[in-house]
């Protein structure tokens, strides 16, 4: 027993518009028909896959890159899908195949297992094709566009492919249609019914599609996609700046009266420098120091909210949203908790933000280093943004 899948391959897609026909288009960076065919070529009970093509797509089918033992030599197809099929199934009775798969090229959703039923179900019967059962309730529309009558969808199915076949009784079939003049069958299980052969329904799957739109095409890539899920950012910032002789600090946009005062071109505050830096390394979009050049007069005792504002306009302008940010203060003093509150809500003002999405946190260094010795303050940052 010999097994063949024929791949019908040798419609134009019209529906897609574009010069190239449908199965020739890219799936998730391969040909459609290239996954189609792949699928068949890697099923252990198919002996030879065919693929049946249009006469001027040789080029196209040549350059899908698929490469097996398994793979014939395409045919060329017909006028019509009948007489493509026609063509591919003389080819594989002339190999000797005596089961056959026929398979719309465009479907490159079918799963392994749906090929292995088809074929298992050959067994009680010369024919078997895959089908989902309808559900959708289904209106006969009169010559006016209205409904005329509903029909009992009990026992109404689809038709997908695959279509299973012993060869010789297929073949022998579209032989007599072709003989008796008819050429637009649509598909092979029409044509098995037409002769007489008895074809089982096989339970198919929703997601065996026929890419036939552009919508179809659109829909497919999601689904190989998968999930994709938001695009979440996140940045990282940190300042530093040092402590010299004066009567108050800038942190987190408040003023606290202080012994020392953190000295900077702007107004020193290392809150907002780390956040601002956090903001724009969400986004990629360099530093604060490239934005805002500290030999720049303008930013001469600037109030260093602009800098934030800023880069929240950046963060919007690429259409992206500030999901939260969060701060750690590095001093021995002045005392932060008093200030959060205050800290807090200056910063969720500034970036039209909720505050419950606003945290402050400090810590002291215990007396180490710089900063334990009180020469300095820092700042920790980082801001998450979802972008779309
Ligand atoms: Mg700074």
């Amino acid at each position: 027993m010999t097994t063949a899948a024929l791949i019908v391959a040798a419609g134009r897609g019209h529906r897609l518009g574009g010069p190239r026909p449908k199965q020739y288009l890219p799936l998730g960076g391969e040909p459609i028909l290239a996954r189609t065919l792949g699928v068949f070529v890697a099923h252990a009970d198919v002996d030879q896959v065919l693929a049946v093509i249009a006469p001027d797509d040789v080029s196209l089918y040549d350059g899908l890159g698929v490469a097996s033992r398994k793979l014939l030599a395409p045919v060329p197809g017909g006028a019509t899908r009948q007489a493509s099929v026609h063509q591919g199934l003389l080819a594989l009775a002339a190999k000797g195949c005596t089961r056959v798969l026929i398979h719309d090229g465009a479907r490159p959703f079918i799963a392994p297992e749906l090929v292995s039923a088809c074929l298992a179900a050959l067994s009680d019967a010369p024919g078997a094709i895959a089908a989902i059962p309808v559900t959708d309730t289904l209106k006969v529309a009169d010559a006016s566009g209205r409904i005329a009558r509903t029909l009992d969808r009990t026992s109404l199915w689809r038709a997908q492919t695959p279509q299973a076949f012993r060869l010789p009784e297929i073949l022998a079939a579209h032989e007599r249609a072709a003989a008796a003049g008819l050429a637009d069958f649509t598909d092979d299980a029409a044509v098995a019914e037409w002769a007489g052969i008895p074809v089982a329904l096989v339970a198919g799957s929703p997601a065996n599609i026929k890419i036939t739109t552009a919508e179809d095409l659109k829909m497919a890539e999601a689904t190989l996609a998968g999930p994709g899920g938001p695009d979440i950012r996140v940045g990282q910032g940190y300042d530093i700046h040092q402590l010299v002789p004066g009567d108050h600090v800038w942190l987190c946009g408040v003023k606290i009266p202080h012994e020392q005062t953190l000295d900077g071109h702007s107004d020193a505050d290392v809150g907002l420098h780390a956040l601002t830096d956090a903001l724009l390394g969400a986004i990629a979009d360099a530093d604060i120091g490239t934005h805002f050049r500290n030999t720049d007069p303008r930013w001469r005792g600037a109030a260093s909210h602009l800098f934030l504002e800023d880069a929240a306009r950046r963060v919007r302008a690429i259409g992206g949203r500030i999901l939260n940010v969060d701060i750690t203060l590095l001093c021995e003093a002045p005392k932060i908790s008093p200030h959060r509150d205050a800290m807090r809500a200056r910063i969720a003002e500034v970036l039209t933000l909720d505050v419950g999405r606003v945290s402050i946190k400090a810590t002291t260094m215990e007396t180490l280093g710089a900063i334990g010795r009180r020469e300095g303050i820092a700042a920790l940052a980082t801001a998450t943004v979802m972008i779309g």
